[in-house]
């Protein structure tokens, strides 16, 4: 029998009332406006990251259904604990936003191994290891959903991205294979392809080069760049029982880049 969505007078199907989300990097930029977001759709929010500065701003500003937990996510073999920790104080996760993410444009022949790994090990192997940590509990649990933060990056060759750009693809590869395993179990997986977002990263991969601006500007159809609630949205949708059929695809939010030209 399928299971339908349990209309309830005054909630809207994409409301996320009584969820718990785990969101990474959700001190600043799209983090913090996906973690605003989930909120203002009804979820209770732990953001983390490695500075508690921001993170403590971030929940002053949410309110008391967002809390905080200064975590480094390229610390591996503390991620099980981390899920632990947050499961035991805040109850079951429902959601996880893997969020936190680094960029760096050098052109390919000046990255270092030392600059391809930390890349990679920061936007890739730590969003395994704590999918896998959260995925064990949430098949167990027969329901979960699970949110990668890709990028466009992965489909195009922008140039000075090399290590960012693997880092991503290997997400996008990741998603399909996950939501294929752990479909079964009632946790659904699915990536978000931000384009051009305002936030401190882009800033700084533009460099303030109104040449650069101008030439992304001319990629991208709708002729602006997205905020970062643009993304909040998308990933509330992709979390709520409005996306329950839907697992293992990647969803631009990118004012059509993916169009093609
Ligand atoms: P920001 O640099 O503005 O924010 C990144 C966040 O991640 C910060 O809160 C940072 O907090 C946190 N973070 C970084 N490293 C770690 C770590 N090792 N452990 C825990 N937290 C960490 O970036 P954006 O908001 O722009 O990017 C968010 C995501 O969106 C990234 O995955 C990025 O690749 C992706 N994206 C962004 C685009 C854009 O145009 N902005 C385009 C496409 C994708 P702290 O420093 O305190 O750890």
């Amino acid at each position: 029998m399928e299971e339908e969505h349990q209309s309830i007078p005054g909630q809207s199907i994409f409301s996320l009332a009584g969820k718990l989300a785990l969101i990474t990097g959700g001190g600043s930029g799209i983090g913090f406006d996906i973690a605003r977001c989930m909120v203002q759709a009804g979820a209770t929010v732990v953001i983390t990251g490695r500075r508690e500065q921001p993170l403590q701003e971030a929940t002053d500003t949410l309110g008391n259904r967002a809390h905080y937990m200064v975590n480094d996510v390229t610390e591996r073999a503390l991620l099980d604990g981390l899920v632990e920790q947050i499961e035991t104080t805040y109850g079951p996760i429902d959601i996880l936003v893997n969020n936190a993410g680094i960029n760096m444009k050098k052109p390919a022949l000046e990255v270092t191994d030392e600059d391809f790994d930390r890349i990679v090990h920061t936007n890739l192997n730590s969003v395994f290891s704590l999918t896998r940590a959260c995925a064990r509990r949430m098949m167990a649990r027969q329901q979960g959903s699970i949110i990668m933060i890709s990028s466009m990056a992965a489909y195009y060759g922008i140039d000075r991205v090399a290590a960012y750009a693997a880092s991503k693809s290997g997400v996008e590869g990741m998603v399909k294979v996950l939501a294929s395993e752990f479909s079964g179990n009632g946790v659904r997986v699915n990536a978000i392809a931000p384009g051009f977002i305002e936030t401190a990263m882009s800033k700084t991969a533009m460099g303030g080069d109104p040449d650069r601006f101008a030439r992304a500007m001319r990629r991208t159809p709708m002729g602006k760049f997205g905020q970062p609630d643009d993304i909040g949205w998308a990933a509330v949708f992709m979390a709520s029982d409005a996306a329950k059929y839907i697992t293992g695809v990647s969803l631009p939010v990118d004012g059509g880049n993916s169009i093609g030209f």
